[in-house]
């Protein structure tokens, strides 16, 4: 693109995980429905993705052509050369390159980080710079996300192959609770960097390599995923100790709100769900809720209100508050429906507590995406009381479904999540402080509003009619990336 302007400008996402492919969290969701309404702003941008296990078989499976590029993409990495097969399809399009390697073979995320589980997110870093060569395509940006991807910023800076290029990088931050640290030796060798540039001012943190951190120093922007969090992730609590770094780097940092895909989601189109409903006709919701209760073992006539909760079971989530409140829960006059997977403890926890009370607590353990509508779908009220959530895309699709989020005012909650007893009104109930009480007299106050049907209509039709779509960000992005181009 020419300075000023002019041109279409071109941006690369690189990212770990997309929707509907390999879709692990809330950065799935994002690399899915992001490109698309930066597409319909007018944005040039493509996607590349590893092709993990089990990925060119869901996409084949989705119906979508997927056509083998004539060229490998090549990197060089740990004194060899890493080749990975080029797949490319279009999506609401937006054109996809799949990388097929041996690297990507393994599970998607490591348990554990070290020089062996590390390298295949390097290698996709490197070869997703060089991916220009193989396409005929050349990026103005690389917009990369979250550790998974921050070494790519890391090898525009100082690597000895590109670090002269002058190309440019955004990191956004989905989350900086996970960091990507590992031990620098061989890493820092095998991975091509200037030996000189593992310092405290780049990637090494407390003797370690920290990928985040790397990626953070190194980028020309960065932005995450709401205001309220781009201010909590410059204090010491919420980001595990990365704050004075992102402290000193906030000249280039932006908070822009995450949207969720309103086609995707849409109660009106959803085909994972039983019946259709919009805000002008709710019976198909009534219905889905019959069908919950029905899978969950409850009453499906049942007038009490149906709490639910699709998530993954750790810490961050609020599953502590929820734990300590477990045996108080049955006495709410409330339903509990929970979806998900996470920590040995939290689903231990959660599955004796189904045992013990059989008619009012129920977890669906598991990662299901068809199941996790049905919940959004039939629920009352959506329960969120996270710790730090940076944005958070459940409480957003459960109002859209008209189900009411019961959430803590932090981060990308607090920005989205108000509370109904504002002057003004809101579209749920909110905490603030994290603690037991705090969440149990947010959750009474739902559950005793749900019983006056007018109020909870109201409040309903204000959670449906949201404006949750990604052009307003979509907007914010195009004029960083314009900048970023300019400058
Ligand atoms: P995070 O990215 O921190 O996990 P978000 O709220 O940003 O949280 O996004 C979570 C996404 O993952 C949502 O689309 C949610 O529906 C989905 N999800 C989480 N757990 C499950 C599950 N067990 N089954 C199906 N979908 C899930």
């Amino acid at each position: 693109m020419s300075k000023g302007g002019s041109e279409i400008i071109k941006i690369l996402f690189v990212t770990t995980e997309i929707a509907p492919f390999s879709k692990v969290g809330g950065l799935g969701d994002v690399a899915g429905s992001l490109p698309k309404a930066l597409k319909k702003a007018g944005v040039d941008v493509r996607v590349v993705t590893p092709a993990w296990p089990g990925v060119l078989d869901k996409a084949e499976a989705l119906g979508l052509k997927l056509t083998k590029v004539s060229r490998h993409v090549y990197a060089s990495y740990n004194w060899e050369i890493k080749q990975a097969e080029i797949f490319k399809s279009e999506v609401d399009g937006v054109q996809i390159y799949f990388l097929k390697a041996d690297d990507y073979n393994g599970d998607m995320y490591p348990q554990q980080l070290n020089f062996w589980t590390a390298s295949p997110f390097a290698v996709f870093c490197l070869q997703a710079i060089e991916l220009s060569k193989s396409i005929n395509w050349t990026p103005d940006i690389f917009h990369c996300h979250d550790w998974t991807s921050a070494f790519l910023p890391c090898a525009l800076a100082w690597h000895r192959h590109y670090r002269q290029t002058g190309l440019k990088s955004i990191m956004t931050l989905h989350n900086v609770a996970y960091q990507g640290v590992l031990e620098p030796s061989p890493f820092i060798e095998a991975s091509g960097l200037e030996p000189w540039s593992f310092n405290s001012s780049t990637m090494e943190f407390y003797s370690q390599v920290n990928l985040l951190k790397g990626g953070i120093v190194a980028a020309s922007a960065i932005t995450t995923v709401s205001p309220t969090y781009a201010n909590e992730i410059q204090t010491y609590e919420s980001t595990r100790e990365l704050s004075g770094v992102i402290y000193q780097q906030r000249h280039k940092l932006r908070g822009i709100l995450n949207g969720i895909d309103v086609d995707y989601w849409n109660p009106a189109s959803d085909k994972l769900i039983s019946k259709n409903f919009t805000l002008d006709d709710m019976r198909g919701k009534w219905q889905i809720r019959k069908e919950l209760l029905n899978k969950a073992g409850f009453d499906p006539e049942t007038q009490d209100p149906v709490v639910v909760c699709v998530s993954r079971l750790v810490d961050q989530k609020g599953f502590g508050l929820v734990i300590d409140a477990i045996e108080r829960l049955p006495k709410l006059g409330a339903k509990f429906i929970i979806l998900g997977s996470g920590h040995e403890w939290i689903e231990n926890a959660l599955l004796d507590a189904s045992a013990k009370h059989p008619d009012c607590i129920k977890l669906f353990k598991g990662y299901d995406e068809p199941l996790s509508h049905l919940l959004y779908a039939g629920g009352d009220i959506f329960l969120m009381p996270s710790e730090f959530e940076p944005c958070g895309l459940s409480q957003m699709i459960s109002m859209r479904y008209g189900t009411i989020p019961v959430a803590r005012e932090v981060g990308g909650l607090k920005d989205t999540v108000i509370d109904v007893d504002n002057p003004d009104g809101g579209n749920g109930f909110t905490f603030l402080t994290y603690d037991t009480d705090g969440m149990l007299w947010a959750l009474d106050r739902a559950i005793a509003r749900y019983k006056d049907k007018d109020a909870w209509n109201k409040i309903i039709a204000r959670a449906m009619t949201e404006d949750f779509t990604w052009d307003r960000s979509a907007e914010l992005y195009k004029n960083l990336y314009q900048e970023m181009a300019n400058a």
